[in-house]
Formats: structure tokens, C-alpha cells, sequence
């Protein structure tokens, strides 16, 4: 058994002044030095000895890292060191972005969350990361800045696997842009996890929806999992049965399994993949038949 040992492992510590420090420090070391915004992960490696990085560079002093943005055409724009309890009592979160609000409020503890920041949860690509399909579904893309200046990245090609995310040598995560919700949308955040303290998720489910004349159902769904796979995944195929049969319950079934099918969890020390399958079918049911009944009620 692994037990976790005694304190942290020496190391030195920069607080950067500007992107270019960053990129030239992560270029020169890139073996020894790490980015750090809120520790709240990477502590936790360190302590455990699974890094042991000689340099750690803060970044969540940059200009514009912690600001938060937000227009009707645009949308929201996050520093990627906003801490979650900054981001989720911001009015036009509340307002627009319900299902990112959902996520952060099922997100550890109250504590936790005036630590960590979205930026730090989504580059260290957990596959159980809550905020993983909540980017995947509100259609988020990542600002990266790294040698050669500026590179937006899509959510949906950010996560490459646990622990790997989309950023290339010398690059750092800046901002998250999370697009205008199309209108009259609902969703629903569910999160299983040991127990209802703010654990980590044994599988979630992100449900979002909004009316579309344009697809036979009237509406547009968009699901994703997490910690049901290597990367939070979208399920494309129960999208599609839900846009093309009418909102029944049946249509309902279908669509959950199908995402039971397209999950892809493991058995480790939290639950077995036989329990995660069934529960990925169960939220993302639960999650559709609720976001059906908000939209019956706007409608
Ligand atoms: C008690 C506890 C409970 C938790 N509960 C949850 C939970 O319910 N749900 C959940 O999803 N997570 C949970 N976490 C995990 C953690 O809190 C989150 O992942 C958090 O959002 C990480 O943000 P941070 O700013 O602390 O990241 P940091 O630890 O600072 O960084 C995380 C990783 O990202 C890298 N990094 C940092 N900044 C950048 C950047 N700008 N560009 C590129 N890479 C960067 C770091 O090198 C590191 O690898 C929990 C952790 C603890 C200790």
C-alpha cells in the first residue's frame, strides 16, 4: 500500500509577471519545473512523490488570469485561475450558465472551492474532473499561450487521457471561453460520488438541451460523462436518438443505453465498472427526464 509520506519535497518557487517568463521557465526546465494555480492537485502529487518538480511557477498572478467576463454575444470568459466559488456566485453564471453553477456546487467543499480553479481542474484532465463535461457540453474552447503566441483549443480535443491534456511543450492554459447558451436552454449536473460530502465522482452526467426546429424531436440535446472513461466523453449517438424520436419515455431509454454503451469505465478502489455502468444509465435517464420537464414548463 502506498501511504503518504511526511510533507512536500523541496522545491523552489516563482510567482510569474508575464507569459513570456512562463513560456521561456517552462522551456528552459522541462522536466523540473510545473505551473501551479490553486496546489490543490499538484500538492497532492507532490506529496505522494508521483512528481517531484525542482521548480514550481505560479501563474495565477498574470494579468487576466482570474477575470471574469461576460457578454450576451460572446460569452463567458474565464482566467483559467477564476477559483470556483468566484466563478460560480458571478451574476451571469447564475443567470446563463446553470449547469457550470451545478457542477461547482457538487464540486469538494466550500473550502476546497475558494482554492481551486477551473484552469487547474481542467489541465490536470482527471477523467472524473466535474468540470470536464460541463466545458463538453456548453461547447467551451481553451486559450493556450506557449512559443509560437496563441492557440485556441477545443474542449472537445483538450483531454487526451488521465493526466494528459492537449497543451505542447513551453504552453500554459490562460483563458476558457465558454460560448453564449443557445437560447431557452436546461440542464441538469448529476454526481454520484461515496457519499454526498464532496466526493469525487464515480460517474457524472451533464444533460443539457433547447428547443431546435430543426431536428425532428424540437430539441437539441447535448450529454457527456465523466469518470466512465480515460477523457470526459460527449454520446453523440444517444444525441442523436433524442433529436430524431419524439421526447418519450421509451426515446429516454434508448438514449441511456446508449450511453451505458458508450461508457467505458474501470474497476478501481471506488466502484466496479459493472456498478458505474448502470449508474452512468441511471443519471443520464434521470438527467433527460428532468431537463425534459424544464423545458415543458418554459415551453
Ligand atoms: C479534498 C479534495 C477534494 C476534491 N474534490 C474534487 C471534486 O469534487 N471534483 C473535482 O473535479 N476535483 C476535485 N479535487 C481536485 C482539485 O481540487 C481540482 O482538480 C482543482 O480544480 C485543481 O485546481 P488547482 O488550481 O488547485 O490546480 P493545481 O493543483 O494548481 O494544478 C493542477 C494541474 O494543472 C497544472 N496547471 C496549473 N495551472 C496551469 C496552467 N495555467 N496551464 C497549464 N497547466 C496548469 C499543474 O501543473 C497541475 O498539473 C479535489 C481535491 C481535493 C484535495
Amino acid at each position: 500500500m502506498n501511504l503518504p509520506s511526511p510533507g512536500l519535497p523541496d522545491f523552489d518557487y516563482v510567482s510569474a509577471d508575464t507569459s513570456d517568463e512562463v513560456v521561456s521557465l517552462l522551456l528552459k526546465y522541462p522536466n523540473d519545473a510545473r505551473l501551479f494555480m490553486g496546489g490543490t492537485d499538484i500538492f497532492l502529487h507532490m506529496r505522494d512523490r508521483l512528481v517531484t518538480p525542482k521548480l514550481l511557477v505560479d501563474v495565477k498572478h498574470l494579468p487576466g488570469m482570474t477575470s471574469i467576463d461576460f457578454d450576451p454575444k460572446s460569452g463567458l470568459r474565464l482566467g483559467a485561475a477564476a477559483t470556483l466559488n468566484m466563478i460560480a456566485r458571478h451574476q451571469a453564471v447564475v443567470k446563463y450558465y446553470s449547469l457550470l453553477a451545478e457542477a461547482i456546487d457538487a464540486f469538494g467543499m466550500y473550502q476546497l472551492r475558494n482554492r481551486a480553479t477551473i484552469g487547474g481542474n481542467l489541465c490536470n484532465a482527471s477523467p472524473c474532473a466535474d468540470t470536464g463535461p460541463i466545458a463538453l457540453v456548453y461547447e467551451a474552447s481553451l486559450l493556450a499561450i506557449g512559443p509560437k503566441g496563441e492557440r485556441t483549443i477545443p474542449a472537445a480535443e483538450f483531454f487526451l487521457g488521465p493526466g494528459k491534456n492537449a497543451l505542447d511543450e513551453g504552453e500554459f492554459l490562460m483563458r476558457i471561453d465558454f460560448p453564449t447558451p443557445p437560447k431557452g436552454c436546461a440542464g441538469r449536473y448529476l454526481k454520484l460520488g461515496r457519499n454526498s460530502a464532496g466526493d469525487l465522482a464515480l460517474v457524472s452526467a451533464a444533460v443539457m438541451a433547447y428547443p431546435d426546429e430543426s431536428v425532428k424531436s424540437s430539441y437539441s440535446f447535448r450529454l457527456a460523462l465523466a469518470s466512465v472513461a480515460p477523457t470526459p466523453i460527449r454520446v453523440p449517438a444517444a444525441e442523436a436518438i433524442l433529436a430524431r424520436d419524439p421526447l418519450t419515455d421509451e426515446t429516454i431509454e434508448l438514449a441511456a443505453n446508449e450511453a451505458e454503451a458508450t461508457s467505458r469505465p474501470i474497476d478501481d478502489i471506488r466502484a466496479s465498472a459493472h456498478y458505474r455502468k448502470a449508474m452512468v444509465k441511471a443519471l443520464t435517464r434521470r438527467g433527460i427526464l428532468e431537463v425534459r420537464t424544464m423545458l415543458e414548463k418554459e415551453g
